[in-house]
C-alpha cells in the first residue's frame, strides 16, 4: 500500500463516530521518506477546516520553532493519532484512538522514519508507554522496537502556559542536534 492509498481509505472512513462530524479528514502532510515524523492527537478547528495538520495558533507557534532551528517541514512529517475532529477539542477517546491507530501504524510503517516526536502528553501515553510522564520526561529519546522516540510539549499547553517555552526549545534543540549528529533530513 502507498501512502495516497492509505490516505483514502481514511477518507472513507467510518470506523468511529468523528466521520460523521468532521468536515475534513486531516491525513497528514510533509515528506513521504521523512526522517522525522512529528505525531500529535487529533485535528482541532483549523486543521479540520482546512485538512491540513498543525495550521492553527499552535501550529503557527510550532512552525516557529521548525523555522528557528532550519527544520523544513517540507522535509519532516506530520500527523496525529486520530485524523478526524474530536467536537470541540476534546480530548481523543480511547475508542476512538483504538478505531483510528492502525491507521498510523501503518503511516509510521510507509514513511519510516528514523526519529518519531510525540507532540504532548495523550501522543506520547499512546505511542510511546501508558504511564508516560510529560512534565518529568520530555525530551529525553527512548528506543521502542526499531524507532527512536522522543515527546515534546504539545504547542497548544506552550499557549495555556508560556512558562513552558523555554523548555520546548531546549528539547527541539536537542531534536535538532539528534537529526545533525544521525545525518536526518531536516
Ligand atoms: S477518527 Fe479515524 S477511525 Fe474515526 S472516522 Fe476518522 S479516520 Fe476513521
Amino acid at each position: 500500500m502507498e501512502l495516497k492509498e492509505l490516505q483514502e481509505i481514511c477518507e472513507k472512513c467510518q470506523k468511529c463516530p468523528l466521520c460523521k462530524t468532521k468536515t475534513n479528514t486531516v491525513f497528514g502532510v510533509g515528506a513521504q521518506n521523512a526522517d522525522i515524523m512529528f505525531i500529535g492527537e487529533a485535528p482541532g478547528e483549523n486543521e479540520d477546516l482546512t485538512g491540513i495538520p498543525f495550521v492553527g495558533k499552535a501550529g503557527q507557534l510550532f512552525d516557529k520553532y521548525l523555522e528557528y532551528l532550519g527544520i523544513s517541514r517540507e522535509n519532516v512529517y506530520i500527523a496525529n493519532i486520530l485524523k478526524c475532529r474530536p467536537p470541540k477539542n476534546r480530548d481523543p477517546q480511547s475508542d476512538e484512538q483504538d478505531a483510528c491507530i492502525p491507521y498510523l501504524r501503518e503511516q509510521v510503517r510507509l514513511i519510516d522514519p528514523k526519529l518519531i516526536v510525540c507532540l504532548g502528553r495523550i501522543s506520547a501515553l499512546r505511542i510511546i508507554k501508558p504511564d508516560y510522564k510529560i512534565t518529568s520526561e520530555h525530551g529525553t529519546f527512548v528506543q521502542k522496537g526499531k524507532y527512536v522516540m522522543t515527546a515534546v510539549y504539545h504547542p497548544s499547553a506552550l499557549l495555556r502556559d508560556p512558562k513552558k517555552k523555554d523548555d520546548m526549545l531546549t528539547d527541539m534543540e536537542k531534536i535538532k542536534e539528534y537529526a545533525v549528529k544521525h545525518g536526518l533530513k531536516i
